[in-house]
Formats: C-alpha cells, structure tokens, sequence
C-alpha cells in the first residue's frame, strides 16, 4: 500500500547503524507493525528519485529467508524504508545479551544466510554485500532472515560517500580492491559464524581480550604500534571522506582527525595472516570448523559460492527439537522434483550458555 510518514506513528527506537537509524512503528490505518529505518541522504534529488526506484526491486525479493518490504518513501532529507519487524532483533543484539550461541543454532543461521544469499543471487543477481550479525535478524516464530542488502546502487554510492560502507568483515580479495562477488558474502559469513559461536568479534588481539573491532567504523583512535586490535567506544560519528567513489579506491580511504593506521593494521592483517577459525580445536564439532574453513578459505577461486555450501549437502548440524530433512536447491525453488534427504547431524554436546 501506499505509505506515508503521517501514517507511521512511531513506537520503539530498535537501533542506530552507520547509515541510520530503526524504528519500530505502527502503520495507523492498518495497524501492521514495521521496522522503519531512515537513512539520511546527501544527495540530489534526482540520485533520491533513482535511489527510490531501485528499491522498488525489493518488492520482488519473497523468500523466508529475506526480510519482506513495505515500502520506500522519500521524507526529506531522508530516505525511509519500511520492512518487516523482527521482534528478536538481529543476532549482534542476541549474542552480546546471551552470550555465545549454542553451534546448532549458528548451524541454522548458516543455513538461513545460504538460502537468502542464493536466492538474491540465483532469482534477482543481487549480490548482499554487508553480511554481518546485525543484518541477520530473528523472531520468535524462530525465523532467522537477512536484511540491508545492496539492491540499489546508487544507495550504495550515496552511503559509499561517508565514512561507513568499510567493514572488517570484508574478505580479503575485497580489501585488495576486488570486485564484490557472492563468494566475498561467503567470507564475511564466516567471520559472524565465528563471531556468534565464539560471542566475540574474532579479530581480537587475543582470547582473553574483549576489544572488538567489528564497530570501529568511524571512530577510529590513534594508532597503536603493534596491535590490531581497537577497544572502541560505542558512539558512531558520521565521518565525510572526501572520495567520491570508494568503490574503486582500494579498501578505504581514511583522512582526517584521528584516522589512523589501526584500521589498516588490522585490513593488513586479513589480507596477509591465517584466516581466523573456530577455535580452540575440539570445542566444536568437526563439521562446523570444516563448514567455517570453507567459508574462510582466502582464495575467492577456491571459495565456494553459497549455492555450492548448499548443495548437495546442508553445512553442518541442523539438528533441533524439530528433525529436519532438506530438500535441494531445485524442490525449493520448484524448478525440478528432486531427492530429500535428511540432515546429517553430530553428537548433541551440553554447552555452558547464560541464557
Ligand atoms: P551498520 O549501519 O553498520 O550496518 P547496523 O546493521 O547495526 O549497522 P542498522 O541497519 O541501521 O545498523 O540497524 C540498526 C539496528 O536496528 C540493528 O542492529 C537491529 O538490531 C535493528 N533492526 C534493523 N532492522 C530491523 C528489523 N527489520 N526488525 C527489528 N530490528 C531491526
Ligand atoms: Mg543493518
């Protein structure tokens, strides 16, 4: 239907991102609930008007494993998007209140993110680009779905102009100035399996340590010789940078203030070191480190695409309340009939989780 800003009243402030912030609302004439994310914009208002238009593709974009879309709207100087709200939030939120995730239900959410990032890429050649836990989002239906993805280029370009798009869950081909492909989304699911099993961002300078470098955008601090880790405070201040398309420059253009060579310590690091792994060996089931391998493995070439992590088997343990059996990637998307086999699982362990 057609939406309208006086329309949404809103309920509940979800979060603050990079690009923006969520809000829970009300549609009043109908009464649905929605997360409304308002993305503020520099642009011209034709680039708002194409930005507009290429969102509309997201109507498109049905799956279960996608976060469904209202609606996009214009209410200067910003950009509001309306999709479905996840009443559990996104798993970054869940972890960091919890604790680390038992492995089955990291196993789930490869899964999720696998079906969602082939279907984007199978039915609509959209490649996600931005992987990570906070656009991984749950509810209590025991749904787990992708959202933020990159659907519009112009928005990207647009949002490209500030200081956010550089993430550290960004592969190592793409730090090197590689074209985005659907394997970079592989690497960066690696990186939140890990960061969900582990309950910490695993590039940290060590296992006792608590600094996380998953939210250093933006507010970089001063460099810090021989480390790559950054203990960073929680605000995030909108840093202009004065490239125009960073898309072609290599990784990110840090200028100005405080930017400093912590961030490209630790780029460095993920361009030159071991890819990170489930660690210590043997607190997790084999498959899931061989599953998270795969998804780390430093050549693109060598990666698989995450229609291949699908099929013909489902990444590692899938095993719930529920038995699950699995289909191919050809039953799902009724192209062909195909076989169903069941999900190969692993001994169930007790695990130490607060819940
Ligand atoms: P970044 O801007 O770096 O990508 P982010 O993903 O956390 O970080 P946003 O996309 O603006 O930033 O989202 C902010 C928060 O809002 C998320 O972390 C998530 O917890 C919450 N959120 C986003 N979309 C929804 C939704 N559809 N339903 C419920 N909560 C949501
Ligand atoms: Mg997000």
């Amino acid at each position: 239907f057609d939406l309208r800003n006086d329309d949404l009243k809103d309920m509940q402030e979800l979060g603050q991102g990079n690009g923006g912030s969520v809000k829970k609302v009300e549609h009043t004439p109908t009464g649905t609930i929605m997360a409304k994310k308002i993305v503020l914009i520099d642009a011209k208002p034709s680039v708002r008007k194409q930005i507009l238009r290429e969102l509309q593709i997201m109507h498109d974009c049905k799956s279960k494993y996608i976060i469904s879309f209202w609606g996009a709207f214009l209410a200067d100087p910003n950009i509001c998007i309306c999709m479905e709200f996840m009443d559990k939030g996104s798993l970054d939120g869940i972890y960091k209140k919890i604790g680390p995730i038992d492995i089955d239900v990291v196993g789930q959410v490869a899964l999720a993110v696998l079906e969602g990032l082939t279907y984007l890429y199978d039915i609509h050649r959209i490649i996600h680009r931005d992987i990570k836990p906070s656009n991984i989002l749950c509810n209590s239906r025991g749904e787990i779905k992708i959202c933020d993805f990159g659907v519009s280029g112009e928005l990207i370009n647009s949002i490209a102009d500030t200081f956010v798009g550089t993430s550290t869950y960004m592969s190592p081909e793409r730090i090197q100035g590689a074209q985005y492909t659907v394997k970079s989304d592989v690497w960066s699911l690696g990186v939140s399996l890990i960061e969900l099993a582990l309950g910490r961002f695993p590039f940290s300078e060590s296992d006792d340590s608590d600094s996380d470098l998953s939210d250093f955008e933006g507010t970089l601090s001063p460099a810090r010789p021989g480390s790559i880790a950054l203990g960073l405070p929680p605000p995030r201040p909108r840093v202009k940078t004065q490239k125009k398309d960073k898309r072609k420059s290599k990784g990110v253009s840090l200028q100005g203030g405080g930017m400093t060579m912590s961030i490209l310590e630790l780029l460095q690091h993920i361009v030159n070191e071991p890819a990170p792994r489930l660690t210590p060996e043997g607190r997790f089931p084999r498959e899931a480190e061989e599953f998270v391998d795969s998804c780390l493995l430093k050549d693109p070439d060598a990666r698989k695409t995450p229609k291949d992590l699908l099929t013909p088997r489902i990444p590692f343990s899938l095993r719930s309340p529920i038995h699950h059996t699995h289909t191919t990637y050809a039953q799902r998307y009724h192209i062909q009939p195909a076989i169903t086999y069941s999900a190969p699982g692993f001994p169930s362990r007790k695990r130490n989780r607060r819940a």
